[in-house]
């Protein structure tokens, strides 16, 4: 799934293509793509596309007091529409421009999770981003050491959910716990410290890690293209000491990480009664 350095890099992309231009006619391709009643999107039309933005893993298109929310979850992508035909590949919606030009909304595969939420007035204030935590990229050092007291859980599965903070995914949840030389299993109010800092340091690197390299690109791109240490990167050598990464596996996810670097050598089950676990 697209993370906070790809929606922010492509909301740069989405101005720079399609900022200023007025909006002609949005049309959703599909029953499940709309997900609000009222405002009626047409209200839009007429509209120039002002700064795209980026609130956690949503894109805000705004058209004057009107804002298209979007999310697209794990298929979704948001791309030129070339060829403006009639019922295209994967269309989700449309958005046409005045100047002949269109985006299109399009999400492969089976799973229909890409959204649009249609919002008057200030977008961050209501559904569906209005519940989000604080972006992971401005959170400070102490407000993270508050945040991550406030509820004792795994650290993996703390830094995924949105309500602490906003933005981060599976594979920057691996990737900042093996920066910050933390297992992903580490308990959350359990932090000292001094792994508090450096996991406010890694979350800061991480995205700007990855921020910097899709900037360089043209379009999203694919998650296993993404560079990193640790994710989807099992049997390989940790790139810090050589040992090799291991994996926990889910059904639709693994955590991945270097036993050496982040866990002492200790090599995690997923069994929240294992010894191993800390
Ligand atoms: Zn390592």
């Amino acid at each position: 799934m697209p993370e906070l350095p790809e929606i922010e890099a492509h909301a740069e992309r989405l101005t720079d293509l399609f900022g200023g231009a007025e909006l002609e006619k949005f049309t959703a391709l599909s029953f499940t793509a709309l997900k609000t009643f009222s405002p009626d999107p047409a209200e839009a039309v007429g509209s120039a596309l002002g700064t795209v933005g980026r609130r956690g893993k949503f894109l805000l298109m705004p058209f004057g007091e009107v804002t298209f929310v979007v999310h697209l979850m794990q298929g979704g992508r948001l791309v030129v529409d070339e060829k403006q035909s009639l019922k295209p590949r994967f269309g989700l919606a449309r958005w046409r421009f005045a100047d002949g030009r269109a985006l299109l909304l399009t999400e492969a595969g089976k799973e229909r999770k890409a959204g649009i939420w249609v919002v008057s007035g200030d977008p961050v204030e209501q559904e569906p981003v209005d519940h989000l935590g604080v972006e992971a990229d401005a959170v400070g050092r102490d407000e993270l050491a508050d945040l991550l007291a406030s509820k004792n859980m795994r650290l993996h599965g703390w830094l995924r959910d949105q309500h602490y903070l906003a933005g981060l995914g599976r594979m920057l949840a691996n990737e900042i716990c093996h920066r910050a030389k933390l297992s992903p299993f580490a308990m959350t109010a359990k932090l000292t410290p001094d792994e508090i800092d450096r996991l406010h340091v890694a979350i800061g690197a991480c995205i700007r890690d990855a921020l910097g390299h899709e900037r360089t690109l043209d379009a999203m791109s694919k998650s296993a293209d993404r560079p990193g240490a640790v994710h989807r990167r099992k049997g390989q050598a940790c790139p810090v000491c050589g040992d090799d990464i291991r994996a926990v596996e889910y059904s639709a996810y693994e955590v991945d990480y270097c036993p050496t670097c982040q866990t002492g050598g200790k090599i995690l089950a997923d069994n929240t009664t294992s010894k191993f676990l800390k």
